[in-house]
């Protein structure tokens, strides 16, 4: 579908990594996306971490990597993010690169068992909403579809890792003028 636009999937620590590479195949067979995984980020800027709140300003990640050369980036970190107005957010996107984090999509972290399978699909949905986004969707009232926002897991775990097919109408618009 968007076979011409290419992503950089970057994982930002370690425990990323695995993530990183399922989504890879993710985002090929959802989107038609022509995506590779790179290497590890080399961490993220001193200033975006808030001592305070113990989390880090994704808005601040995703301005120092401002400067990307071409195509899209998401940045897949384990690091707990917050956006201005929230108390945490699962992902954001701003110009051309976005940022996913896994650290409030794990079961874990609301006491529930390991779940691979579970994380990697809540982790699918946030980095087709987020890149959504960054090929110029907004949010959609439908809470099926991947660009409803989430305010909390369950919202995560309630929409389809696809565009409902007013989104898609979209997305064939938005990507004539993205590829001219
Ligand atoms: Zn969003
Ligand atoms: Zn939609």
């Amino acid at each position: 579908m968007l076979g011409k636009i290419h992503v950089a999937v970057v994982p930002a620590d370690q425990a990323s990594i695995g993530i990183a590479r399922r989504l890879r195949r993710s985002l090929v067979e959802i989107l038609g996306l022509d995506v590779s995984v790179d290497q590890i980020a080399g961490g993220f800027p001193r200033q975006a971490f808030n001592d305070s709140r113990g989390q880090y300003d994704a808005y601040k990640i995703l301005s120092s990597f401002e400067g990307i050369q071409a195509g899209l980036l998401l940045l897949v970190t384990d690091l707990d993010l917050y956006c201005t107005g929230l108390n945490f957010c699962f992902g954001l996107a701003h110009r051309r690169a976005a940022i996913i984090s896994l650290h409030r999509l794990r079961p874990e972290s609301y006491g529930e068992p390991r779940d691979e399978n579970l994380l990697v699909l809540r982790a699918e949905k946030e980095a087709v909403h987020e890149i959504c986004h960054l090929i110029g969707l907004r949010h959609c009232p439908s809470p099926l579809c991947v660009m409803h926002f989430s305010n909390c897991i369950g919202d995560t775990d309630v929409k389809r890792k696809l565009p409902c097919d007013a989104c898609l109408e979209r997305i064939k618009s938005t990507v004539i003028q993205f590829n001219p």
